[in-house]
This record gives structure tokens, sequence and C-alpha cells, in this order.
């Protein structure tokens, strides 16, 4: 179907879903990574284990590609516009300078007129000071946060005592009150067409995600707001690929944005089952310029869980329904928190 070879910074398991997906689209890839042991090398046509500032290794990578994407944001801007002056990186290294620093992302969705929490920047513990009407609130560091890693919960002036200090910028936003947390992935091709999947509603536990489901239980006009920001931002930032833009849902039902992830996105993962062509064969669609296929929902998914640390021996061991689908990551080393597998159980 195609001769293109993609190349995927990023060896994790969105990586190996990534490239599962592209081997149905005769799509090869190369998987360039810092850790030797990501599990997505094992579905990669290529692995190249590199640290990623390592000029050499990325200008081997970027010579036997044709395109680059990426499975995870947090990568330097600097070696993202490196490898896009040799072949073109989507979604584009400009977006994920945005996407990657809350406060130029947060500034970009108010811009729009999309209404996220309220927060301000921090740069110091007088800052904290200024800004006491957003506590009780989660200092976030400003770059580089993901699963909870960076944040801090404040509940008054008194708690800035605590065992960290104003290293890095941050970002304070006042905690909202939680009625439900829902997801909207989309993906949009370079003709401009869009396609946004049904929201997703999540629960969390310790900032992690621990479970997703479709329908989310919200209400039509959430429903819609929900899509249609999705796609705005998607239009606004001329995105390539399938992005997910996180929401939060207070107890006055009010919308607000979280965060955008520029890249496929661990709530999405009950498309790989529920619908005829998953996020991961979206992206792969996208990012190759390959066309957008007719997209069906095949199921409603009663659940997607995710399997997290030493809970996945118990999940090797049992047996499953055909509306259950288990995910072994295959990752090396077992550790506490780690995303080791998920399961997808569609509704009976
Ligand atoms: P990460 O980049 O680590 O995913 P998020 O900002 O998405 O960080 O936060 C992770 C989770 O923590 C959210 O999905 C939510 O459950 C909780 N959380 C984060 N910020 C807030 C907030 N302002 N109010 C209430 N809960 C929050
Ligand atoms: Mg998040």
């Amino acid at each position: 179907m195609s001769d293109i070879t993609l190349g995927i910074i990023g060896s994790g398991q969105l990586g190996s879903l990534l490239c599962q997906a592209a081997k149905t689209l005769k799509v090869k890839t190369i998987v360039i990574s810092d850790d030797e042991h990501g599990p997505a090398q094992d579905y990669a046509d290529q692995f190249i284990f590199s640290k990623y500032d390592n000029k050499d290794k990325i200008k081997e990578f970027a010579g036997k590609v044709d395109i680059v994407t990426y499975e995870f944001e947090n990568i330097p801007v600097e070696i993202l516009n490196q490898i896009n002056k040799e072949k073109q990186v989507l979604p584009k290294p400009d977006i994920n300078k945005v996407i990657q620093n809350r406060k130029l992302e947060k500034t970009f969705v108010n811009d729009l007129g999309i209404k996220t929490t309220d927060w301000a920047f921090i740069k110091s513990a007088d800052d904290v000071k200024k800004n006491e009407k957003l506590l009780p609130g989660i200092l976030k560091t400003n770059t580089l946060g993901y699963d909870g890693h960076g944040q801090f919960v404040l509940n008054s002036l008194a708690d800035i005592k605590k065992d960290w200090c104003f290293t890095a910028d941050y970002i304070l936003e006042k905690k909202v009150d939680l009625k439900k947390e829902i997801s909207v992935v989309i993906a949009r091709f370079s003709n401009g067409e869009t396609y946004a999947y049904e929201p997703i509603e999540n629960v969390h536990k310790d900032q992690i995600l621990k479970h997703s489901k479709i329908p989310a239980d919200i209400s039509p006009e959430i429903f819609q707001k929900a899509q249609s920001n999705a796609k705005l931002i998607a239009e606004k930032l001329g995105y390539i690929g399938v992005m997910c833009v996180e929401y939060f849902i207070d107890q006055n039902d009010n919308l607000l944005t979280n965060e955008i992830a520029p890249r496929v996105h661990n709530s999405g993962h009950l498309t790989i089952n529920a619908f005829n062509v998953s996020q991961f064969e979206n992206h792969i669609r996208a990012v190759c310029d390959l066309k957008m296929k007719p997209i069906k929902k095949i199921s409603n998914a009663a659940q997607m869980k995710n399997i997290l640390g030493s809970e996945i021996k118990e999940f090797r061991k049992k047996s499953y329904s055909d509306k259950e689908f288990f995910f072994d990551y295959q990752k090396k080393e077992i550790k506490d928190k780690r995303k080791m597998g998920h399961l997808t159980i569609l509704e009976g």
C-alpha cells in the first residue's frame, strides 16, 4: 500500500501500538529511543538506541526515514527542529513548543475563547502569595510534567514551606471540584479533514489515568462542545496527526480544558477495539498523508483499565472472553505505578 518509512521518537507502549498500526498499513517504522529496553523495538522494523542529544545518531535516524513523529511530547524542541531541517516532523515542532509549556498552552487556549482553570505563572513564593485567590490550588512545573510528576498541592500559603523550592518555573492552577474528567481524541489530516472520536470518560487515581469508558455520561451540550473545542484547537494549530484534549467538568457543569497532548493518548486505547480505525491507525494515516478511511464505531467500551506495576502478573494468568482485550506491553522491568498493560472490555 505504501513505501513510506516513518521515524518514531520514543519506544514506550504508545510507540509499540503505533508500530503495530503502521504494519497493517505497510508503513515501515524506525524507532529511536534513549531507553535500551523500550518495548516498541519489538514491533519496529529497526531500532536505534541513542540519547536524544547525540547529533550523529539523530542525523543517521533522519537519513533513514521519510517522515518523523513522536510518542511523547517532552522532547527538546531543538532536537525536533534539527530533525525537521532534514525530514518533516509531524506534529510540527512549533506546535510541540507551545504544548509542552503549560503557560504557552493555556494562553493559546484562552486566546481562542476556551475556558481553562483559573491560573497564574509562578516564579517565586512571592508570586504564590500574590495569587492567594487561586488556593487551594495545584502548582505544576511549567514544562516536563506527566502522570502527575512535578505537581504539588497547595491548600494554603503555609504549604509553601514544604520540601521543594522554586528551582523551576511553575503555573498555579485553582483546584477544581471535579464532577468528571473527559477527553476528546481527534485526528486531523493535511487537507484539513478532521475526525473527533466521541468524548471518553476518564477516572484518575493519584494523577494517573485509572480507567476510561465510552459513552461518557455527559449532556449533549458538553458532548458537542468538547468536540468543537478540540476541532478549533486542532485547526488553529494547523495540526496534522492525532492529538487529545483533556477536560475537567466542574460541579456547575463548566467544561474546562485541562491540557492538550500532541500525540496519541492513553484514554484513546479503547479506540483499538471500539472503532474500525484506532487512534494509532489514524495518526499513521494522517502523518504519512494516507487517506482518511470512513470511521465507524463498533461498540461501546464498558471499560479500558490501565494495569499498573505488579498488577500485571495476575492479568497475565487470566483468560479472557471475546469482549475482553488484554494488552501486555512486555516491559522488561515491573515498577510501581508503571503502565504495564491495559484491558479493554467492550459492552456485551
Ligand atoms: P499531567 O501532565 O501529569 O497529565 P495534569 O495536569 O493532566 O498533569 O494532571 C493530572 C491529573 O491531576 C488530572 O487528570 C486531574 O485528575 C488532576 N488535576 C490536575 N489539575 C487539577 C486541578 N486544577 N483541579 C483538580 N484536579 C486536577
Ligand atoms: Mg494530563
